[in-house]
């Protein structure tokens, strides 16, 4: 069994000069960062990123200044995707928020709640069910009504902001169905394993739910693999490169058996991070082969769909629907095409194509939660991107996207529901 001690102190991960000379700050990049474009500070984009962090390569301190430029970062690999020169940017980042955490500049408060948060939490079922027992008793019982309209939630401040971030808990969580098989409708065309992630499954269970169904609709035969944890995601954005690598291995081993023709992920955050599990152990002679061959069997589930001769027989949904780009996916994996593609396979569907759809959102992982101002303003210019298709309903393929977007459409919009790719498939089978 792999070793997934929890362990915050990283020793090697800091950017390496060869990515970092890489940049030839042409500032091509720039108006591809939602960071640059609400501040226009050059500190706060790619190439002024990039610059500090050879900066601190040739000896400069990690100070506070720069500690605070990396993680107003969205890590949401915009300016991959527009530079001309190969910067692996997303690589550099994690690795610079590697060498932040390995520096040890962090309050012993902020430390405890990291490791509570990445090193215990995201990582136990059991403290997962609980909190999200406590959370729908909040959602559901009342309490939350009570104390937004005696205007409490204002009172807190930040907190109260970010109450009102909080994904609603939809009991039973998913986790009851991993290690579970769920049959292919009909002929049976595909095993494959799905990552039914962390949070979400007590989040996003009826998701989960109806991904499943919509690849049993399409005739795979659908294992969600017991002894399956958190992908790590959140760790290697957060600089836990170290924790990521022992939840790398676990998932590993975990799958290693069961001969899938694919393993599959609803969250493109978790997917990209997935796909790089090969990178992620490079240096670990027991994993990595297998973490290779692992990230070249893994695929969001809309790559999935519509890589396969797709089940038509779906009942009209007469919406017109715009599509939000999720950075990992559209920025970390390139996929842009896949999920129209499916959305274009809906009979009455009308895709409304949205300005910037892949300018980040402000999701993020959970930095919406942490950086929350910068988060909420990159957040109201997408909802007028969004407002301006005219469209009520908007699509995603990933579950932050989906709550940074209620969210947006709480505060900004105009009664548009959010949903994942996949539900809309889900529902057009019904
Ligand atoms: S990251 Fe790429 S696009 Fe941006 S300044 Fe450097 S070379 Fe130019
Ligand atoms: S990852 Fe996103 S927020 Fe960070 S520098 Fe690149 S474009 Fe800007």
């Amino acid at each position: 069994m792999a070793d997934s001690t929890t362990v915050f102190e990283i020793a090697s991960d800091k950017p390496l000069q060869v990515d970092l000379d890489r940049c030839v700050h042409c500032g091509l990049c720039l108006n591809a960062c939602p960071t640059y474009r609400v501040l226009g500070v050059e500190m706060d984009s790619p190439r002024g990123r990039i610059y500090q962090m050879a900066q601190v390569a040739a000896g400069a301190p990690i100070g506070p200044s720069y500690i605070e430029h990396i993680e107003l970062c969205l890590a949401c690999r915009g300016c991959e995707s527009a530079c001309p020169s190969g910067v692996q940017y997303g690589r550099l980042v994690e690795a610079a928020r590697a060498e932040i955490e390995a520096a040890a500049v962090r309050t012993p408060g902020a430390r405890r709640m990291r490791r509570f948060v990445f090193g215990h939490l995201l990582q136990s079922p059991a403290l997962m069910t609980m909190l999200g027992a406590l959370l729908y008793l909040y959602q559901g019982g009342g309490l939350q009504k009570l104390v937004r309209a005696l205007g409490f939630l204002k009172m807190l401040g930040k907190l109260g902001e970010v109450e009102q971030l909080a994904p609603p808990a939809e009991p039973p969580f998913f986790f009851g169905k991993i290690g579970k098989t769920f049959p292919a409708d009909g002929v049976r065309r595909y095993k494959v394993a799905f990552m039914a992630g962390c949070i979400a499954n007590v989040c996003f269970a009826r998701l989960n739910e109806a991904t499943v169904r919509v690849l049993q609709k399409n005739g795979c035969e659908v294992v969600v693999p017991g002894g399956q944890s958190c992908c790590g995601a959140l760790h290697v954005h957060a600089g836990l490169r170290h924790e990521a690598r022992g939840l790398a291995r676990r998932n590993i081993d975990a799958l290693a058996e069961g001969g899938y023709d694919a393993i599959l992920t609803n969250a493109a955050g978790c997917g990209a991070a997935l796909k790089e599990y090969g990178e992620l152990l490079e240096g670990d002679p027991d994993y990595a082969a297998r973490a290779h061959e692992f990230s070249g069997r893994m695929r969001d589930v809309t790559e999935f769909l519509a890589s396969i001769e797709l089940n038509r027989k779906m009942q009209p949904l007469a919406i017109a629907a715009t599509y939000q780009d999720s950075c990992h996916l559209a920025h970390g994996q390139q996929i842009r095409t896949a999920p129209r593609k499916l959305l274009e396979a809906v009979p009455g569907l009308t895709l409304l194509e949205m300005p910037l759809s892949d300018i980040c959102c402000g999701s993020a992982g959970i930095y919406n939660v942490v950086q929350n101002e910068m988060s909420m303003q990159i957040l109201k210019s997408k909802m007028e991107n969004v407002n301006r298709t005219g469209a009520d309903v908007i699509a995603t393929a990933n579950p932050g996207c989906i709550l940074q977007l209620r969210a947006g459409v709480r505060l900004h919009g105009k009664g548009q529901r959010v949903v994942h790719v996949v539900e809309l498939l889900d529902e057009a089978y019904r």
